[in-house]
């Protein structure tokens, strides 16, 4: 079950290139994309003269005051939300990173993970390099500061070159923004408009909050200029055979009111959740379909309104959960699981229910919400995944736990259902999964071909897996991230 603690997503990334008030727009980018990190917030902004830069652990709301903003001077800006796939939490891995060289000041922040983040890291502390953080992000910019060239569109594609994994990047200078999507193109980037102003962001629901326009995509493999020129864009990586992006954005990451990798991401859930009724169990007699809130209600409106049976509240999710809580002395069963579920018991007691969920990660999590839902009166618990069994661990910027802890790699589906405690289990297959995300532009083999899905096949798109793995048993460097 995707709550607490896995997965996580790694980053959100919001910029905005001519306009009057870029920090405050920034601040508002990333707040509506939150749910994408909530370990430190920052943003830097230029003038034209110089860069200026505020960050720190915490919410974007906490980060951020009036007075932060009205020193942020200038109308051009980048924003980073963070969760920390790689390096430790501290203020020194809060992005955006920026610094000032050679050849003037640069700023950067990225989504994704650099998986020979190590392999260059030790390369470029041979050749002199002192790094401030062990964030990766801050390689790539040693990367620019080391190559020969000062044209910065020469330098940023030949750091990129070099990386191995998935970013999706945005450079602040003085009098450019620029931002670039690696060629397998793992993590959503979309470009937009707002009024004379060029915008560009993880997920559209930030277009949203800041009344921008989406216009497209930026491309996996485009380097995009943004300047008082306009927009250019760059090529500067042969195209791939076959891109990689995410799947795991349409299942669950990215909010169901964005619109990435050319599909709404509400849709694709709910297209998920008619593949799953369609390979429904003839014979299921259900009196309900319910979702454990929030990301599954669209997946879970899709199978009911595919299996014609009423779709109802009948879980309800607490948003207002702080940081700290007290416990009462008595111990109360799957308290902390309570805090934030709650069954509505005279809805279900008695009844034979459709449980709809995303994913399982562990199993724990899903064992105490079936619980709950049990202890609530529920006659029958039929649980529904709107994918695939999640059995390999990803290298790709999203925060899992390893292969012995995944559930879906220990146990088989059957085994699962006993383990949580419910009467039939069912998870999408992979060909359904790809009819949905395909919806009707494209054929499940060409979404085989455009989208990672390795953490339910193990069939990842690099050939880094085994060498990636060694890197990170290493211990000189990030001992509390992912393994
Ligand atoms: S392994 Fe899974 S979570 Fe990671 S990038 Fe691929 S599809 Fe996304």
């Amino acid at each position: 079950m995707n709550r607490l603690p896995y997965p996580r997503e790694a980053c959100g990334i919001f910029g905005i290139f001519g306009h009057a008030e870029a920090a405050t727009l920034t601040y508002l980018g990333i707040y509506a994309l939150q749910h994408r990190g909530q370990e430190s917030a920052g943003i830097v902004a230029s003038d034209g003269q110089r860069l200026r830069q505020h960050r720190a652990l915490g919410l974007v709301n906490d980060v951020f005051r009036q007075e932060n903003l009205q020193r942020l001077a200038g109308y051009a800006a980048i924003g980073h939300v963070r969760y920390s796939t790689m390096g430790t939490k501290s203020l020194a891995n809060a992005q955006p990173t920026k610094v000032d060289y050679l050849h003037g000041s640069l700023a950067v922040c990225h989504n994704g993970n650099i998986v020979n983040a190590l392999r260059l890291r030790a390369e470029l502390e041979r050749r002199g390099s002192i790094f401030s953080s062990s964030s990766d992000s801050e390689i790539v910019v040693h990367l620019i500061a080391h190559d020969e060239s000062n044209d910065r569109l020469v330098a940023i594609p030949n750091a990129l070159a070099r990386l191995e994994g998935a970013y999706s990047i945005l450079f602040l200078e003085e009098n450019r923004l620029i931002a670039a999507r690696d060629p397998h193109g793992w993590r959503p980037l979309v470009l937009g408009t707002l009024d004379r102003a060029v915008v560009v962001a993880s997920e559209t629901c930030a277009f949203d909050l800041v009344g921008a326009k989406y216009e497209r995509d930026v491309e996996p493999g485009e380097v995009v200029e943004i300047s008082a020129a306009g927009v250019r864009s760059h090529k500067p990586f042969e195209p791939l055979k076959r891109t990689a992006m995410c799947v795991f954005e349409l299942v669950y990451f990215s909010r169901p009111d964005s619109y990435i990798f050319g599909r709404g991401v509400h849709a694709a859930r709910k297209a998920l959740g008619t593949e799953l009724a369609r390979e429904e169990d003839p014979e299921l007699n259900a009196d309900m379909v319910i979702a454990v809130p929030d990301s599954s209600n669209s997946a879970a409106l899709g199978y009911a309104e595919e299996s014609r049976l009423p779709f109802e509240l009948g879980i309800i999710r607490s948003h207002y959960i702080g940081r700290t809580f007290i416990e009462p002395e008595q111990r109360i069963r799957a308290f902390g699981t309570r805090l934030k579920y709650n069954p509505v018991q005279d809805l279900i007691r008695g009844k034979s229910l459709v449980v709809v969920d995303d994913s399982i990660v562990r199993g724990t999590t899903s064992r105490k919400i079936i619980d709950l839902i049990r202890n609530a009166g529920a006659a029958e618990i039929h649980l529904r995944i709107s994918c695939p069994p999640w059995r390999w661990p990803c290298y790709y910027g999203i925060d899992t736990p390893t292969r012995e802890e995944l559930i879906g790699s220990r146990l088989e589906v059957d085994e699962i259902g006993r383990y949580i405690g419910v009467d039939s289990i069912h998870y999408l297959s992979l060909e359904g999964l790809r009819r949905a995300v395909g919806g009707d532009v494209m054929t499940e083999s060409e979404v085989g071909a455009r989208f990672c899905s390795a953490c339910f096949t193990g069939d990842y798109p690099t050939a880094i897996y085994e060498q990636y793995a060694k890197d990170m048993m290493a211990p000189r460097l990030f001992e509390d991230k992912m393994f």
